[in-house]
């Protein structure tokens, strides 16, 4: 970046990046992704380094740190731009905040920023990381990795403002057929399905506007749709199928 002489002013320009990686998430649909990582510590990703970043060097000494800073494109929200003001779903999706007091995807950059456990550095083919409790849709192309460091990142008294959980507790149970889909699932691919769903349905992540209207709700996790009803505040996942069985 150049400095503007004229008025000693940084020429801020416009600078290129391009992703690093792209993730590969359990999340394959928007719906249902919690909105902040951690809120779903059995969520699973890959992020696929993309060469010429998938060099060995570059990640040398990376596994000796337990959680990671992944910075991302909200890519799909790109579309949709961007606005000054947002309605944060966690506020009910009335109140308007400024952008940059809020976690919105739509931003001017779409940059996002999530710190996630790193499980594994994965070298069987190209090279790629495991990692935990992730908030990333499937695909989301990633721009940088960097340690966590606990005593710079964790900041002791730092205080929530609005984004305290006021939200009614609310209780996940399974129908006999959706329970052993999810165990058979399991035993397959190795994927812990109905901690999971429990854990994003957990998260109540219907939109406000339909709180109290519907009863039945669809979502998406890996190749599996899910199907739950509520009744008060007790959610029955009612049917789990594979996509490409609807198709
Ligand atoms: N922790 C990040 C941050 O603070 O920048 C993300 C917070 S944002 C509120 C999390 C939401 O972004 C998710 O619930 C999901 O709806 C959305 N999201 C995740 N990946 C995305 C992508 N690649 N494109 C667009 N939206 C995405």
């Amino acid at each position: 970046m150049t400095t503007d002489t004229k008025n000693n002013k940084p020429d801020t320009g416009v600078v290129d990046v391009c992703p690093i990686g792209v993730i590969r998430s359990c999340y394959t649909e928007k719906f249902g992704i919690p909105r902040q990582p951690g809120m779903a510590d059995k969520a699973r990703a890959r992020i696929e380094l993309l060469a010429p970043y998938d060099r060995e060097e570059m990640v040398k000494e990376l596994d000796v740190f337990s959680h990671i800073w992944v910075q991302f494109l909200f890519h799909d929200a790109i579309k949709e731009g961007w606005k000054p003001t947002v309605r944060p779903p966690g506020l009910g999706g009335r109140k308007r905040v400024g952008v940059f007091a809020s976690r919105s995807p739509h931003r001017p950059n779409h940059i996002g920023l999530s710190a996630v456990r790193l499980f594994e550095i994965d070298r069987k083919s190209g090279l790629s990381l495991l990692v935990g409790g992730g908030d990333f849709l499937d695909g989301t192309p990633v721009l940088d990795i960097k340690p966590y460091i606990p005593y710079s990142d964790s900041l002791d008294g730092a205080g929530p403002g609005y984004s305290g959980e006021n939200r009614a507790p609310v209780h996940v149970c399974f129908l006999k057929e959706a329970e052993r889909f999810c165990y058979q699932y399991e035993q397959e691919t190795g994927r812990e399905l109905s901690g999971l769903i429990s854990q994003v349905l957990r998260q109540d992540p219907r939109p406000a506007s339909q709180r109290g209207r519907k009863r039945s709700f669809g979502f998406r996790l890996w190749d599996i749709n899910i199907r739950w009803e509520v009744r008060n505040n007790v959610f029955t996942v009612v049917e789990c199928r594979r996509v490409q069985e609807l198709l």
